[in-house]
Protein backbone atom coordinates (compact mmCIF):
# COMPACT_ATOMS: atom_id res chain seq x y z
CA UNK A 1 0.00 0.00 0.00
CA UNK A 2 1.14 3.27 -0.97
CA UNK A 3 0.47 6.35 1.62
CA UNK A 4 0.98 10.13 0.26
CA UNK A 5 0.19 12.72 2.63
CA UNK A 6 -1.81 15.29 0.55
CA UNK A 7 -2.42 17.78 4.09
CA UNK A 8 -0.93 17.53 7.38
CA UNK A 9 -2.06 19.99 9.29
CA UNK A 10 -5.80 20.84 11.43
CA UNK A 11 -8.31 22.94 10.24
CA UNK A 12 -7.23 26.52 9.29
CA UNK A 13 -4.23 25.13 7.67
CA UNK A 14 -0.28 26.44 8.67
CA UNK A 15 0.27 29.42 8.56
CA UNK A 16 -4.19 30.41 9.13
CA UNK A 17 -5.55 33.28 7.37
CA UNK A 18 -6.25 35.09 10.41
CA UNK A 19 -3.63 33.95 12.87
CA UNK A 20 -0.68 35.75 14.02
CA UNK A 21 0.64 33.65 16.47
CA UNK A 22 4.42 33.35 16.57
CA UNK A 23 4.25 29.59 14.47
CA UNK A 24 2.35 31.47 11.94
CA UNK A 25 3.97 34.84 11.88
CA UNK A 26 7.63 32.73 11.69
CA UNK A 27 6.60 30.65 8.86
CA UNK A 28 5.07 33.24 6.57
CA UNK A 29 8.38 35.41 7.10
CA UNK A 30 10.76 32.49 7.24
CA UNK A 31 11.88 32.97 10.88
CA UNK A 32 11.35 29.99 12.07
CA UNK A 33 12.61 26.33 11.60
CA UNK A 34 8.99 25.25 10.37
CA UNK A 35 7.08 24.32 6.81
CA UNK A 36 3.75 25.48 5.82
CA UNK A 37 1.06 22.61 5.85
CA UNK A 38 -2.17 22.43 4.17
CA UNK A 39 -5.24 20.64 6.02
CA UNK A 40 -5.18 16.94 6.35
CA UNK A 41 -5.64 14.65 3.87
CA UNK A 42 -4.53 11.43 2.70
CA UNK A 43 -3.85 9.47 -0.67
CA UNK A 44 -3.69 5.62 -0.44
CA UNK A 45 -3.34 3.23 -3.44
CA UNK A 46 -2.60 -0.59 -3.17
CA UNK A 47 -1.62 -0.91 -7.10
CA UNK A 48 -0.30 2.85 -7.76
CA UNK A 49 -3.46 3.21 -10.46
CA UNK A 50 -6.12 3.85 -8.31
CA UNK A 51 -6.57 6.03 -5.58
CA UNK A 52 -8.73 6.42 -2.50
CA UNK A 53 -8.66 9.57 -0.38
CA UNK A 54 -9.47 9.92 3.05
CA UNK A 55 -10.84 13.40 4.12
CA UNK A 56 -11.84 15.73 1.60
CA UNK A 57 -10.28 18.85 2.32
CA UNK A 58 -10.88 22.70 1.51
CA UNK A 59 -7.44 22.38 -0.49
CA UNK A 60 -8.54 19.60 -2.25
CA UNK A 61 -7.56 21.10 -5.62
CA UNK A 62 -4.41 22.28 -4.87
CA UNK A 63 -3.29 18.96 -3.26
CA UNK A 64 -4.62 17.07 -6.68
CA UNK A 65 -2.52 19.40 -8.49
CA UNK A 66 0.34 18.65 -6.16
CA UNK A 67 0.55 15.03 -6.77
CA UNK A 68 0.76 13.24 -10.20
CA UNK A 69 -0.72 10.05 -10.01
CA UNK A 70 -4.23 12.06 -9.00
CA UNK A 71 -4.52 13.90 -11.61
CA UNK A 72 -6.29 12.91 -15.29
CA UNK A 73 -5.58 10.46 -17.52
CA UNK A 74 -7.75 11.15 -20.31
CA UNK A 75 -9.86 14.63 -21.29
CA UNK A 76 -12.41 14.07 -18.36
CA UNK A 77 -11.06 11.36 -15.84
CA UNK A 78 -9.85 11.09 -11.88
CA UNK A 79 -7.52 7.90 -10.75
CA UNK A 80 -9.70 9.02 -7.50
CA UNK A 81 -11.74 6.23 -6.67
CA UNK A 82 -13.16 6.55 -3.58
CA UNK A 83 -13.01 9.54 -0.91
CA UNK A 84 -13.43 7.80 2.75
CA UNK A 85 -14.96 10.93 5.57
CA UNK A 86 -13.53 10.62 9.82
CA UNK A 87 -16.09 12.65 10.90
CA UNK A 88 -18.15 15.87 8.99
CA UNK A 89 -15.89 18.44 10.23
CA UNK A 90 -15.67 21.10 7.60
CA UNK A 91 -11.92 20.81 7.08
CA UNK A 92 -12.49 17.41 6.28
CA UNK A 93 -15.47 17.14 4.17
CA UNK A 94 -15.72 21.07 1.98
CA UNK A 95 -13.68 19.42 -0.15
CA UNK A 96 -16.06 17.22 -1.86
CA UNK A 97 -18.20 20.42 -2.52
CA UNK A 98 -14.63 21.32 -4.44
CA UNK A 99 -15.32 18.57 -6.82
CA UNK A 100 -18.89 19.72 -8.52
CA UNK A 101 -17.21 19.69 -11.64
CA UNK A 102 -20.09 16.71 -12.84
CA UNK A 103 -17.57 13.73 -11.65
CA UNK A 104 -19.22 10.63 -10.40
CA UNK A 105 -17.71 10.19 -6.62
CA UNK A 106 -17.81 7.55 -4.25
CA UNK A 107 -18.02 8.33 -0.79
CA UNK A 108 -17.73 5.99 2.30
CA UNK A 109 -18.91 7.81 5.31
CA UNK A 110 -21.18 6.91 8.30
CA UNK A 111 -24.82 7.50 8.47
CA UNK A 112 -24.30 9.98 10.61
CA UNK A 113 -21.77 11.74 8.60
CA UNK A 114 -23.74 11.32 5.18
CA UNK A 115 -26.86 12.45 6.80
CA UNK A 116 -24.93 15.73 8.25
CA UNK A 117 -23.68 16.80 4.89
CA UNK A 118 -26.57 16.38 3.15
CA UNK A 119 -29.26 17.38 5.13
CA UNK A 120 -30.19 21.23 4.92
CA UNK A 121 -27.54 21.81 2.65
CA UNK A 122 -28.76 23.58 -0.44
CA UNK A 123 -24.79 23.75 -1.65
CA UNK A 124 -25.27 19.58 -2.14
CA UNK A 125 -27.47 20.61 -5.17
CA UNK A 126 -24.13 21.11 -6.81
CA UNK A 127 -23.20 17.09 -6.66
CA UNK A 128 -26.45 15.82 -7.11
CA UNK A 129 -26.19 17.57 -11.45
CA UNK A 130 -27.56 13.94 -12.29
CA UNK A 131 -28.76 10.64 -10.71
CA UNK A 132 -25.94 8.72 -8.99
CA UNK A 133 -23.56 11.42 -9.16
CA UNK A 134 -22.18 10.91 -5.29
CA UNK A 135 -22.51 7.09 -4.67
CA UNK A 136 -22.29 6.40 -0.68
CA UNK A 137 -21.09 3.29 0.49
CA UNK A 138 -22.39 3.18 4.45
CA UNK A 139 -19.18 2.21 7.15
CA UNK A 140 -20.59 0.39 10.03
CA UNK A 141 -18.15 0.46 13.00
CA UNK A 142 -16.73 -3.07 13.58
CA UNK A 143 -17.89 -4.21 10.19
CA UNK A 144 -14.26 -4.33 7.16
CA UNK A 145 -15.51 -3.85 4.07
CA UNK A 146 -13.87 -3.85 0.67
CA UNK A 147 -12.90 -0.67 -1.28
CA UNK A 148 -14.15 -1.16 -4.62
CA UNK A 149 -12.33 0.05 -7.42
CA UNK A 150 -13.97 1.90 -10.65
CA UNK A 151 -15.33 0.36 -13.50
CA UNK A 152 -15.57 -3.23 -11.29
CA UNK A 153 -12.39 -3.66 -10.53
CA UNK A 154 -11.83 -6.27 -7.39
CA UNK A 155 -11.18 -4.88 -4.34
CA UNK A 156 -7.49 -4.91 -3.18
CA UNK A 157 -8.09 -2.77 0.12
CA UNK A 158 -10.66 -3.43 2.69
CA UNK A 159 -11.72 -0.47 5.45
CA UNK A 160 -13.20 -1.31 8.75
CA UNK A 161 -14.17 1.63 10.67
CA UNK A 162 -13.53 2.29 14.55
CA UNK A 163 -15.71 4.49 16.58
CA UNK A 164 -13.48 6.95 18.33
CA UNK A 165 -14.37 9.54 21.16
CA UNK A 166 -15.38 12.92 19.04
CA UNK A 167 -18.07 15.38 18.19
CA UNK A 168 -20.45 16.14 16.17
CA UNK A 169 -19.02 19.19 14.06
CA UNK A 170 -19.21 22.66 14.88
CA UNK A 171 -21.80 23.46 13.00
CA UNK A 172 -24.25 21.25 13.67
CA UNK A 173 -23.78 21.18 17.46
CA UNK A 174 -27.33 22.62 18.32
CA UNK A 175 -28.86 20.65 15.66
CA UNK A 176 -27.60 16.97 16.48
CA UNK A 177 -28.08 14.51 18.94
CA UNK A 178 -24.23 13.03 19.43
CA UNK A 179 -23.50 9.64 18.19
CA UNK A 180 -21.22 7.31 18.05
CA UNK A 181 -20.83 7.22 14.23
CA UNK A 182 -19.94 11.19 14.30
CA UNK A 183 -15.96 10.64 14.87
CA UNK A 184 -14.07 6.96 13.09
CA UNK A 185 -10.87 5.74 12.98
CA UNK A 186 -10.30 3.98 9.72
CA UNK A 187 -8.21 0.66 9.32
CA UNK A 188 -7.15 -0.13 6.21
CA UNK A 189 -5.87 -3.26 5.25
CA UNK A 190 -4.27 -4.11 1.95
CA UNK A 191 -4.92 -7.73 1.05
CA UNK A 192 -2.34 -9.14 -0.75
CA UNK A 193 0.36 -7.89 1.23
CA UNK A 194 -1.33 -7.92 4.62
CA UNK A 195 0.22 -4.28 5.47
CA UNK A 196 -1.97 -2.45 7.93
CA UNK A 197 -2.85 1.50 7.94
CA UNK A 198 -4.57 3.27 11.32
CA UNK A 199 -5.53 6.27 10.77
CA UNK A 200 -7.03 8.13 13.77
CA UNK A 201 -6.73 12.17 13.02
CA UNK A 202 -9.72 13.08 15.63
CA UNK A 203 -9.39 11.28 18.86
CA UNK A 204 -10.71 13.23 21.77
CA UNK A 205 -9.61 11.00 24.87
CA UNK A 206 -7.80 6.93 24.67
CA UNK A 207 -9.89 3.68 25.00
CA UNK A 208 -9.72 0.18 24.56
CA UNK A 209 -10.32 0.54 20.75
CA UNK A 210 -7.89 3.23 20.09
CA UNK A 211 -5.07 1.27 21.89
CA UNK A 212 -5.80 -2.26 20.22
CA UNK A 213 -6.03 -0.66 16.69
CA UNK A 214 -2.92 1.74 16.99
CA UNK A 215 -0.99 -1.44 18.46
CA UNK A 216 -2.09 -3.63 15.55
CA UNK A 217 -1.13 -0.96 13.22
CA UNK A 218 2.18 -0.79 10.11
CA UNK A 219 2.00 2.42 10.37
CA UNK A 220 -0.15 4.68 12.42
CA UNK A 221 -1.11 8.46 12.03
CA UNK A 222 -2.47 9.87 15.09
CA UNK A 223 -4.12 13.34 16.29
CA UNK A 224 -1.58 15.44 17.05
CA UNK A 225 -3.61 18.87 17.11
CA UNK A 226 -2.39 20.22 20.13
CA UNK A 227 0.46 19.83 22.37
CA UNK A 228 -1.10 20.65 25.17
CA UNK A 229 -5.02 20.81 26.53
CA UNK A 230 -4.44 24.71 27.49
CA UNK A 231 -2.60 25.68 23.79
CA UNK A 232 -5.39 28.26 22.90
CA UNK A 233 -6.25 29.69 26.29
CA UNK A 234 -2.60 30.41 26.78
CA UNK A 235 -2.13 31.82 23.46
CA UNK A 236 -5.14 34.18 23.63
CA UNK A 237 -6.77 32.68 20.95
CA UNK A 238 -9.41 30.63 22.46
CA UNK A 239 -11.27 29.71 25.31
CA UNK A 240 -12.06 26.14 24.89
CA UNK A 241 -9.70 23.23 26.54
CA UNK A 242 -8.40 20.70 23.68
CA UNK A 243 -10.68 18.06 24.69
CA UNK A 244 -13.34 19.95 24.61
CA UNK A 245 -12.46 20.47 21.36
CA UNK A 246 -12.75 16.53 20.92
CA UNK A 247 -8.17 16.62 20.87
CA UNK A 248 -6.27 14.78 23.00
CA UNK A 249 -3.36 16.37 23.46
CA UNK A 250 0.15 15.36 22.72
CA UNK A 251 2.61 16.57 25.72
CA UNK A 252 2.41 15.77 29.46
CA UNK A 253 1.57 13.30 31.84
CA UNK A 254 -1.71 12.92 30.10
CA UNK A 255 -1.10 12.93 26.67
CA UNK A 256 -0.90 10.43 23.65
CA UNK A 257 2.84 10.48 23.23
CA UNK A 258 3.32 8.94 27.07
CA UNK A 259 -0.14 7.31 26.99
CA UNK A 260 1.08 5.13 23.70
CA UNK A 261 4.10 5.01 24.95
CA UNK A 262 5.65 1.69 22.81
CA UNK A 263 2.60 0.82 20.90
CA UNK A 264 2.14 0.19 17.43
CA UNK A 265 4.50 -1.68 15.44
CA UNK A 266 5.35 0.29 12.46
CA UNK A 267 6.13 3.71 11.54
CA UNK A 268 4.33 6.16 14.14
CA UNK A 269 3.44 9.21 12.74
CA UNK A 270 1.60 12.68 14.14
CA UNK A 271 -1.14 14.53 11.32
CA UNK A 272 -3.81 17.05 11.80
CA UNK A 273 -1.30 19.60 13.58
CA UNK A 274 -2.84 22.73 14.89
CA UNK A 275 -0.93 25.89 13.75
CA UNK A 276 -0.22 27.04 17.32
CA UNK A 277 1.15 23.24 17.56
CA UNK A 278 5.08 24.03 19.04
CA UNK A 279 6.18 20.70 17.39
CA UNK A 280 5.39 22.00 14.31
CA UNK A 281 8.96 24.10 14.73
CA UNK A 282 11.69 21.58 13.63
CA UNK A 283 13.84 23.07 16.44
CA UNK A 284 11.90 22.79 19.39
CA UNK A 285 11.70 20.60 23.07
CA UNK A 286 8.58 19.54 22.02
CA UNK A 287 9.46 18.18 18.75
CA UNK A 288 12.60 16.45 20.19
CA UNK A 289 10.63 14.85 22.76
CA UNK A 290 8.48 13.79 20.57
CA UNK A 291 11.33 12.27 18.28
CA UNK A 292 13.27 11.16 21.00
CA UNK A 293 10.25 8.75 21.64
CA UNK A 294 10.24 7.51 18.13
CA UNK A 295 7.14 9.31 16.38
CA UNK A 296 7.12 11.66 13.54
CA UNK A 297 5.44 14.53 12.03
CA UNK A 298 3.46 14.88 8.89
CA UNK A 299 4.60 16.84 6.44
CA UNK A 300 2.78 17.32 3.35
CA UNK A 301 4.33 15.39 0.31
CA UNK A 302 5.40 12.63 3.06
CA UNK A 303 5.23 9.43 1.28
CA UNK A 304 5.49 5.82 2.78
CA UNK A 305 4.88 2.18 1.46
CA UNK A 306 3.42 -0.53 3.95
ZN1 LIG B 1 -10.09 18.68 11.63
ZN1 LIG C 1 -1.31 30.56 14.18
Amino acid sequence: MRIRVLGSAAGGGFPQWNCGCSNCEGVRHGRIRARARTQESLAVSADGDEWFLLNASPEIRAQIESFTPLQPRSPRDTPIAGILLTNGDLDHCLGLLCLRESQPLTVYATDAVRRGFIEDNSLYATLERFPGQVSWQRLMPGHPQPLHGSGGRSARLSVEAIAVPGQPPLHLRERVRPSPEDNIALKLTDERTGGTLCYMSGVAASTEAVRAAAADASALFFDGTFWSSDELIRLGLGSRRAEEMAHWPIGGPAGSLHALEGVGRGRRIYIHVNNTNPVLREDSPERRELTAAGWEVAHDGLELEI
